[in-house]
């Protein structure tokens, strides 16, 4: 990439700190001020430096208010904050494009992530790990039909696409700077990050970390949305699905002309009768279905796309609190 181009060019080494801490935040009003405090107590003496950046993911709690007031109380403390609610991918996506530390650590805004795992993390940083992702240490804090979509997932996932998750890794994590790096080059807006950290490579190893419950408000994904994202994730790193349609289609092709001829020989030998309308109903319906299924997916894959050739930016950003005495470079 050229000097010029307007995402490269991250601050000098001279003035990083070594880490920053990149939180996407939707409406957690109430768990800012309390995550601020675990972190400056694990944090402070652990690193040489950090800073916090805040992702306000279109929140409508006063979690800008908040989060303004704790920038001017700590010049450590920057956020950005987007016009509209973007969803979490994004907003890890905006965060990682205004850290400037050596490392970044992604965490959520909830608690849920115990910011003591951060230590851990960096001691493996430190042994020279590049990607370090958290894995959960059981899911006992969720309903057993969550967990159990989530293993279909990981099996899916696993047999569909070339890309390996390890099981149980989320978005909490520890990215080296080269490894960020690598993340903001790759330019696709359908983002499933938790595919793209894997993707990129880098040596990279797990820590396992309890899952504490929820500190205030409740989890903004539902079945629907994670529906939905899991659908993301299988399509935006394999083309499997659009195999099995074409497989099912020759398949079925080859039965129809079987069950023809062998139509077609009977009644040369043994003539014609009437009966037969429930399997000529059924056999329509079927057909039917499993054209509009493919279709279906082929129209998500065009879909995608289409997503991706409008080449709309990735997110708007309503307001940047704190970064006056840095020098930023600009989101895509
Ligand atoms: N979040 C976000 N945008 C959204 C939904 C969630 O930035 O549209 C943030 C949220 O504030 C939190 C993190 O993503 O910091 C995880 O969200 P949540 O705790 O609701 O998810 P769960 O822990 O249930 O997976
Ligand atoms: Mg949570």
């Amino acid at each position: 990439m050229s000097p010029a181009s307007p995402r490269s060019v991250p601050p000098p080494p001279s003035n990083r700190p070594e880490l920053t801490i990149v939180v996407p935040v939707h409406n957690e009003a109430e768990n800012l001020p309390l995550l601020v405090e675990r972190l400056k107590q694990v944090l402070d003496g652990a690193v040489a430096s950090w800073e916090l950046v805040c992702v306000d993911d279109g929140s409508r709690d006063g979690t800008l208010a908040v989060l303004k007031l704790l920038s001017a109380q700590d010049t450590r403390i920057s956020a950005v904050s987007f016009s509209r609610n973007f969803g979490k991918e994004i907003a890890i996506a905006a965060g990682l494009d205004h850290a400037s530390g050596e490392a970044v650590v992604i965490m959520d805004a909830d608690l849920q992530h115990p910011p003591e795992t951060i230590l851990a993390f960096l001691e493996k940083w430190r042994e020279g790990y590049l990607n370090i992702y958290g894995q959960r240490s059981d899911r006992d804090g969720e309903s057993r039909l969550k967990r159990n979509f989530a293993k279909l997932f990981y099996r899916l996932f696993a047999s569909f696409g070339e890309t390996e998750l390890p099981e149980g890794a989320g978005d909490f994590r520890l990215l080296d700077r080269k490894v960020v790096d690598a993340l903001r080059a790759l330019p696709e807006r359908a983002r499933f990050s938790k595919g793209l950290y894997a993707w990129v490579g880098f040596p990279s190893t797990g820590v396992i970390f309890d899952v504490a419950e929820r500190e205030h408000g409740e989890t903004k994904f539902r079945y629907r949305k994670l529906f939905s994202f899991a659908f993301d994730g299988i399509s935006s790193f394999s083309t499997v699905p659009l195999k099995i349609a074409t497989w099912a289609g020759a398949i079925i092709a080859l039965i129809s002309t079987l069950t023809a001829l062998f139509f077609l020989l009977r009644t040369l030998f043994y003539g014609t009768d009437l009966p037969g309308f429930p399997s000529l109903i059924v056999s329509i319906m079927f057909f039917s279905g499993i054209q509009l299924v493919s279709l279906g997916m082929i129209g998500e894959y065009v879909g995608r796309i289409f997503a991706e050739v409008k080449r709309r930016p990735l997110y708007l950003i309503g307001e940047r609190v704190g970064f006056d005495a840095r020098t930023v470079d600009h989101p895509r």
